[in-house]
């Protein structure tokens, strides 16, 4: 056996290895090129080889690279955090830097039981969180995550934190229609609020549009509206992990303002820097850093790269970029042309049960009988079959749990935002190929 030294995600697994990126492609050391309709894990936002992005980083490099927060601030974090508090719903938010999306879950979890306690109310410290969802790895956002492949090996360590119903329409917890449901989903919440006692509940955490946990699940009209009314009526924050939704992905900057809802905290990653460097930030309202500011005047969190000044500068970078290209329309736009490829895929391929998101975070979930939406046995192992596939073809797609518990199979299609009508034709044709070619094997 080669002696090897990097950990790979599944290490009997060849991975390529890649040599550079242009646009919304990938290249290997073997120049065989991948269209990158994951954009990674939903994250290289505005495409790959940017020169405005890669300019500024460099300008930034040349300047000095690192400070410690502990030490000094810098002129790229102050203006990051003024810019994303100008473009959150409703403004008026503070900015706290780390470098990953499940840091910046965390964090809002610590800064929400920070809120309560520094006005006296120490016994409200749990997060409630849903069936359905991820909101990291690290443990306490591994707590709050759902996900139950990626929980099951740490079950002993996390924290037993209390669990309401998705809103996944597609098979309804309730059996209702989406159209009519009275969204059950969200009431949940307040059964459960009223359950374990609202003095014991400091937030709620949920993604937008549901993620990795589910392969973009909306919710039903009025969900998010239902549940924001709920958390001021008990006295409790609201957390949106925009993570994987936020900065222009949906077709909007970021996933809530489809429900015109106002969270109370946000947490960013992914597509603030676009990959390339990391970086991810928990958004506090002004009302929520009140207490803090009038109390200990200390956020207790933050990591040795927290607020680096070189990430911050990338950040503000691809946000120019986003505004200078209109990529928030074009999401809307590219998304909507994208979703109708994928529609037609669905209705020759029955392997397809159903076609979701929103702008360009759509998802396919698959199943072996469309009229029952039963699932396919998970020894078939369908998700990793089409994964696989496509990536043999030269297409990335983001595999997905789909079903209540992860036990069905999805995949997400969220290729960079300046994706063009000609490389969606790509993609789609790929795509459907490698269903086709799937689905000949398994159903
Ligand atoms: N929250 C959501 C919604 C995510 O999709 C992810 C990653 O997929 C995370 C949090 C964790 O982010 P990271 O992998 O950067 O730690």
């Amino acid at each position: 056996m080669t002696r090897e030294h990097l950990i790979k995600p599944l290490l009997s697994a060849h991975y390529p290895k890649i040599d550079y990126g242009k646009g919304v492609f990938l290249y290997d050391e073997h120049g065989k090129a991948y269209l990158d309709a994951s954009s990674g894990a939903v994250t290289a936002g505005i495409g790959h080889g940017v020169q405005e992005v890669i300019d500024a980083m460099l300008a930034q490099a040349q300047k000095v690279s690192f400070v410690y927060r502990s030490q000094f601030t810098s002129e790229p974090a102050e203006r990051l955090a003024k810019r994303l508090s100008d473009l959150a719903p409703g403004h008026d938010y503070w900015s706290f830097f780390v470098n990953s999306g499940s840091e910046a879950t965390e964090t809002a979890m610590k800064i929400a039981i920070q809120y309560w306690q520094e006005q006296g109310r120490l016994g409200k410290n749990k997060v409630i969180s849903r069936r359905m969802s991820y909101h990291g790895i690290t443990l306490g956002a591994l707590s709050m995550s759902g996900h139950v492949t990626r929980r099951r090996r740490f079950i002993p360590l996390l924290e037993e934190l209390p669990i309401v119903a998705a809103p996944y329409c597609y098979r309804c917890p309730y059996q209702l229609s989406a159209a009519s449901c009275g969204q059950s989903c969200a009431d949940d919440l307040e059964t459960n609020i009223k359950r374990i006692g609202a003095d014991h509940i400091a937030a709620f955490i949920a993604e937008p549009i549901i993620g990795a946990a589910g392969g973009a699940v909306v919710p039903p009209a009025g969900y998010y509206e239902r549940i924001k009314a709920i958390c001021e009526q008990y006295d409790i924050l609201f957390i949106a992990d925009e993570v994987m939704t936020g900065i222009a992905r949906t077709g909007t900057m970021f996933g809530m303002e489809h429900w015109g809802v106002e969270p109370d905290l946000i947490a960013l990653g992914k597509g603030l820097s676009a990959g390339y460097t990391p970086i991810a930030a928990t958004l506090v309202k002004d009302r929520v850093m009140e207490p803090i500011l009038a109390g200990s005047q200390i956020v207790m969190s933050g990591h040795t790269f927290s607020a680096n000044p070189q990430s911050a500068a990338t950040a503000l970078a691809v946000l120019d970029y986003i505004a200078a290209r209109q990529l928030v329309d074009a999401a809307e736009e590219k998304g909507r042309y994208l979703r109708q490829k994928l529609e037609r895929i669905a209705a020759n391929r029955a392997i397809i049960g159903d076609v979701r998101g929103k702008g360009l975070l759509l998802g396919l979930e698959f199943v072996a009988d469309r009229a029952s939406k039963r699932i396919f046995p998970v020894s078939l192992g369908v998700t990793t079959r089409l994964v696989e596939r496509a990536q043999s073809k030269g297409l990335l797609v983001y595999p997905a749990a789909g079903g209540v518990d992860g036990e069905g199979d999805a995949v997400i299609v969220a290729p960079p935002l300046v994706i063009t009508t000609e490389e969606i034709d790509l993609l789609a044709s790929l795509l459907e190929e490698s269903i086709a070619e799937v689905m000949g094997e398994v159903m």
